[in-house]
This record gives structure tokens, sequence and C-alpha cells, in this order.
């Protein structure tokens, strides 16, 4: 592999640790941060590790304007025989390059920036907190930094990651959510940038996400943007339906987010040897099953929450229970298996886990 060539400029004032008690999600960041600067003509330059500080941009870099970037999500933890384990990172590195691709933006060499981010963990690794369901958020992202105000793609940008220590998502417990299905707003449709992690589809996502918090839903349910017809995603999350026995999820139309966690639960699924369908799913078919008392669970699936049952829909002012809204048995064996292999309690029969260690002779 290259060597990377990464300048290591460490702080002299650390931050003060966040108790694992009151963590929440996304709020404290470490001490470092990682960076790299892109410029037309030259690639990716002056790979850096520094003190993690407020940035100063140009008032007309493209990012702030015409949204030009993309982001990752995932998650480090910390595991009983000291270890930091990452659980698929290639796959995190390999979907930013897909959505820079979308967005016209320059690709990173993915082993680098894997290499990149284990630095960052070696120098931050006090930071991940060791509680139970606790782990370190991992951000990278790429931004359009060249100051222009024609709306073309940028010639300068910024690669970043970013470190957060995070609470448990299910501080008391998993309980099932109640999810709004959304007949008015859509999230993307093929053709769009839904298959991309780009921040215009969140920014255009908050609108229903608002509503359904006032009406007290946890998350919306995203249909296709043609026909409102067909199930899409649940909030920022992949979505699966076990319904008389079979387990069925949203084919990947060009407009969904294809989950690395997706991906992993229909990889489990066909190992336990549960039938497992990708397939386009209309809301109609959801209702006639419940109807019929046949769907037997629903959950999300995201790095966040890693398995998020869901307990009721609301489709038109009409309420869909899900199992009296209880969490299922295989949401449950689901969820305690993949949060097992990510902090390294049951074995990884996949090779999903990487563990970060420490190299000889740097620093
Ligand atoms: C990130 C994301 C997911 C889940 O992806 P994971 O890799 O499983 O975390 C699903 N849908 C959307 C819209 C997302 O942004």
């Amino acid at each position: 592999m290259t060597a990377l060539k990464i300048q290591v400029n460490l702080t002299d004032s650390k931050k003060e640790k966040p108790l694992s008690d009151h963590l929440e999600f996304g709020r404290v960041f470490t001490d470092h941060m990682f960076s790299a600067d892109y410029i037309e003509g030259q690639g990716w330059t002056n790979h850096r590790i520094e003190p993690y500080a407020p940035l100063q941009l140009d008032p007309a870099s493209i990012i702030f304007h015409y949204g030009q970037t993309v982001f990752e999500g995932l998650k480090a933890y910390s595991s009983k025989d000291g270890t930091i384990k990452l659980f698929r990172p290639e796959q995190n590195m390999k979907r930013l390059n897909q959505s820079s691709e979308r967005l016209c933006m320059p690709l990173v060499n993915e082993e680098l920036a894997l290499e990149g981010l284990k630095r960052l963990l070696e120098i931050d690794q006090e930071w991940i907190p060791t509680a139970e369901g606790t782990s370190l958020y991992i951000r990278p992202f790429i931004i359009a930094t060249e100051a222009y105000l024609g709306v073309s793609p940028s010639k300068k940008y910024k690669f970043m990651i970013i470190l957060s220590p995070v609470g448990s998502y299910y501080k008391e417990g998993i309980h099932p959510v109640k999810i709004l299905v959304e007949n008015e707003y859509v999230r993307a449709v093929a053709g769009g940038t839904g298959m991309a992690k780009t921040a215009g589809n969140y920014a255009s996502g908050l609108k229903a996400q608002q509503v359904a918090a006032e009406k007290g839903y946890a998350q919306v349910l995203w249909l296709d943007g043609i026909e409102r017809k067909y199930i899409e995603e649940v909030g920022a999350m992949n979505i699966f339906f076990k319904i008389n026995g079979e387990v069925i999820t949203p084919a990947l139309n060009g407009s969904i987010l294809e989950g690395i966690t997706r991906k992993s639960v229909i990889q489990l699924l066909q190992h336990w040897n549960i039938p497992v369908t990708e397939r386009k799913i209309s809301m109609e078919e959801i209702r006639t099953a419940q109807k019929n008392g046949l769907l037997d669970e629903s959950f999300g699936t995201g790095t966040a929450a890693v398995i998020s049952p869901i307990g009721e829909f609301n489709w038109k002012d009409e309420k869909l229970v899900v199992n009296n809204g209880e969490m299922g048995g295989l949401s449950e064996r689901l969820y305690n298996t993949l949060t097992g292999i990510q902090t390294g309690k049951i074995e990884d029969p996949f090779g999903w886990v990487i563990e970060v260690e420490k190299p000889i002779n740097q620093l």
C-alpha cells in the first residue's frame, strides 16, 4: 500500500470528556480532526491531523450556495479486550465515493481515507466511550470550497473526518416507534440524489419530519415520488417487514440509499436461512397484511440505531399496529447479533469487523 504522509499536529489543550451517561448524539467532538485539500490539477494534498477547530471559508464557497457535499456515518467501538473495532468501514469509503460521483466531486483513495481514519482513532482513542451501548460516531465528509457563484462543479474541496462520542440509542430500553406515512412530501425520486448521502436530501426532509413530530410520530415513512404508493425508507433508515414468515425490504431503485446495515441484515438473514426478498412493496400490501394478521414485524435499519422496531404506522389517519406495538423476536435477534458482532461480544463469521492496530514507528 502507498505510504500516506499524514502531518500530525497534536493539541496542547485537551478538552474535558463528557461522562458516559450524559452522552447525546453528535454534540460533543474529540480533540482532533483529519483533513485533506483537493485542488484541481493537483489532486488531494496536505493530509493532516490537527486540533479540532472551526474552519475559515470564503463566504462564496460553493458548499454554502449549491450544496455540493457528501458525507458518511459509521461507529468505532472499544471492545472488552481494549481494541478499537470498526464495522465494515471500507463500505463507507466506497459509498462516499459513490455519492461523490453523483455530485461531480473528486473521488478519494478509499484505502488512504481509511488509513487516515485509523490514525485519527489512535490519536483520539481515549474518547471512545466504553459503557454499554455507547460508541464513537465517525463523520467523514467532503465540501466544495472554491469561491465562485457560478453553478458548476467546484475546483477545490476539503475532505474531513470528525469524531463524536455518542450515548446509547436505547437508554430506556428498546421501545418500538410510531411512524407517520408521508403522503405529500417526498424524499427522493429515481434520477435525483436519493442514493447519495448528500446534504440536500436531509434539508428537504426536515419539513415532513417536523409535521410528523408535531403529531407525535417519531419518523416519517417515505413513499415513492411518482405514485405515492410504494415504500422507500423510514426517516434516514432503510425499512424491513416480516410478513407471514418472509422478510421483505424495498428493492434498490435509484432513490433509496443503500444502507450498510441493510446489506448486513440481508446477509445475516440468508445465513440463518430465513427467506428475505428485495422487491417493490406498496403501502396497500402492508395494510392488507396487517388486516389479515400477517404483518409479524417491521423495523428500520441504520448505523445510529442499528435496528429500530416499528410499533405502528399511521396511513391516511388509519392506525396499523404491528405486533401489538412490541418488539418482535426477529428484530431482537438481529439487534443482538449485529451489536454483538460490532462490539466483539460475539464471533464475526463474515469478516465485517476490523481492528485498529497501533502501528509501530509512527508519530
Ligand atoms: C445513512 C442512511 C441510511 C442507513 O445507512 P447505514 O449505512 O445502514 O447507516 C439509510 N437511509 C438514508 C437516507 C441514510 O442517509
